[in-house]
């Protein structure tokens, strides 16, 4: 059994509140939102990090950001949004199965904390 909490989403052992779903990609609710709306999209083949999935797969990569604009314009996020993906410790990154958080429906302070 996996100890990746992404891949156990992905094979369905954790529920999730999952919006968008092909055969590579998954978009679920983030379990703790911080926007309106906040989605995190993921592969799902385990990949570590950003840098370990565009190594492996960069058109992967491609279509993750596809994905994530997909399901920000299904969410009606028409007035913008913001993709984030944290790597590493200093980056924020506390899941290590790469992931696209998306965040919209109230307008995004910059620069982030
Ligand atoms: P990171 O900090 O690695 O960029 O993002 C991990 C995200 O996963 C966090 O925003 C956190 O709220 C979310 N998360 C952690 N555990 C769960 C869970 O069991 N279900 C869902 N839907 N999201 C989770
Ligand atoms: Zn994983």
């Amino acid at each position: 059994m996996t100890e990746c909490l992404f891949c156990r989403i992905v094979t369905g052992e954790i529920p999730a509140t999952v919006v968008h779903e092909t055969d590579e990609v998954l978009a679920f609710r983030d379990i703790a939102p911080q926007a309106p709306t906040h989605l995190v999209v993921i592969p799902k083949a385990h990949h570590a990090d950003a840098a370990a999935l565009t190594a492996a797969d960069p058109a992967l990569a491609g279509r993750l950001l596809a994905a994530g604009a997909e399901v920000a314009a299904s969410e009606g996020l028409a007035d913008g949004y913001r993709f984030v993906v944290n790597t590493g410790a200093d980056g924020g990154q506390t899941v290590f199965h790469v992931h696209l958080h998306v965040l919209g429906g109230r307008a995004m302070t910059w620069p982030p904390g």
